[in-house]
């Protein structure tokens, strides 16, 4: 089966990662197909996964455009519709990984006749996007898709919510290697000398800076906790998020605590800094469509707390695999992790289960099997 995948990001974020991992098995007849330039590129490279950027222009649609915006930017459109459609009639099946390739896609599917996937990575509700651009995913979705896959029971909820229609719609989660998130005693010691993290309880955030992710609730939660408790935030303000990030240092430099939080920035070795961690944290204020850093810590054998909302509430099962807060509050954040600090029979016990656990249901070989039964029975439809 020949695949033309479609993503509008040069940066990798939750849904590109995604994406490497389902176009790998599918990499000698495949192609990804890039709204823009950047490190999700070279990545697909390094994996050998067949790449081409489509365009060098920004598309002006954000989240929050209103009709007109987005009508405006259909002619901008046009250069890449017709790009797309020419390498679509090469191909079996269209495989639209974002928003803005979902409106690409969904052209190119009618006009080339080639069946639409729409893999859904987003909580499509009002909190992330405007009407217009939540009614044009819909709309586009419902009428042009022959599958939609959602990351996950909430983002299918939210999907249907809005109009979505259900019998087109599968959960499929991310998958991983498990192997990737092995890493050796020797190298653990070697990254927390490296980082000044010797003796420290080290605290992971690993997330794109947004307000939205909520690093803020974690450095509030750190002002409550012993003095030992350092915090480590890896990520970088992918999407042009620097005054959160000065917010952040403006509100580290108020509570004191400019020793006790290092900025990583964007990292391409997240097994090794997780493992590195004592505790991982995740504190997305609005629900998570999925939360692939909840997995990729348990992965690692290290725990886990994360927001209860969303995604977050299929992955982890309170006191069995992990640890659920509710968004939004520090204080109850920094209860849960002086409880792991105290309770540290408990909390490794709790780590190990969760890596055991997640090593089976979010296996990658598991997760594409879906994927590729899915797909087949398309191609079944179609004949
Ligand atoms: N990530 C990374 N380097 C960083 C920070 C994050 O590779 O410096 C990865 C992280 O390991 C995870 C992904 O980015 O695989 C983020 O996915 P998630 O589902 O947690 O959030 P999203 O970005 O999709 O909102």
């Amino acid at each position: 089966m020949k695949i033309l995948f479609l993503d509008q990001s040069g940066k990798p974020g939750g849904a590109e990662l995604c994406l490497i991992d389902i176009a790998k098995p599918y990499r000698d007849c495949a192609l990804v197909g890039l709204f823009a330039d950047g490190n999700f590129r070279k990545l697909l490279v390094q994996n050998h996964i067949p790449v081409e950027v489509l365009t060098n222009q920004s598309i002006a649609v954000r989240k929050q455009s209103n009709l007109l915006q987005a009508f405006a930017s259909v002619g901008q459109l046009a250069p890449l519709i017709t790009k797309v459609v020419k390498i679509a009639y090469q191909y079996d099946l269209i495989y639209a990984n974002t928003q803005k390739a979902l409106v690409v896609g969904a052209i190119a599917s009618i006009i080339t006749r080639r069946p639409l996937v729409y893999h859904l990575h987003d909580i499509l509700s009002s909190e992330h996007f405007s009407q217009t651009n939540l009614r044009i995913a819909i709309n586009l979705a419902n009428h042009c898709a022959s599958l939609v896959i959602a990351n996950s029971q909430a983002s299918r909820t939210a999907f249907i919510q809005a109009g979505g229609k259900p019998e087109i719609t599968e959960v499929v989660y991310n998958g991983f290697e498990p192997q990737n998130y092995h890493t050796s005693n020797d190298e653990i010691q070697k990254i927390r000398q490296q980082l000044g993290l010797e003796n420290k309880f080290v605290v992971g955030h690993f997330s794109r800076l947004s307000p939205w992710k909520g690093q803020h609730i974690l450095i509030a939660a750190l002002a409550q906790l012993p003095p030992q408790v350092t915090v480590i935030l890896v990520g970088d303000a992918l999407f042009g998020e620097q005054d959160y990030v000065e917010q952040l240092h403006q509100q580290i430099a108020q509570l004191g605590l400019e020793n006790r939080v290092k900025f990583l920035g964007f990292r391409a070795d997240i097994p090794q800094l997780m493992a590195a961690c004592n505790l991982v944290t995740h504190t997305s204020t609005a629900p998570e469509p999925f939360g692939r850093v909840i997995v990729e810590a348990m992965l690692c054998g290290t725990p886990v707390v994360a927001a209860k909302a969303g995604g977050a509430v299929e992955l982890v099962e309170q006191g069995v695999n992990g640890f659920l807060v509710t968004p939004g509050e520090p204080q109850a954040l920094a209860q849960v992790i002086n409880t792991c600090i105290q309770e540290t029979e408990i909390t490794a016990k709790i780590a190990t289960q969760a890596r055991d656990i997640a090593s089976q249901r979010f296996h990658v070989a598991n997760i594409n099997q879906q994927i590729a039964q899915l797909i087949s029975h398309l191609q079944g439809n179609r004949k």
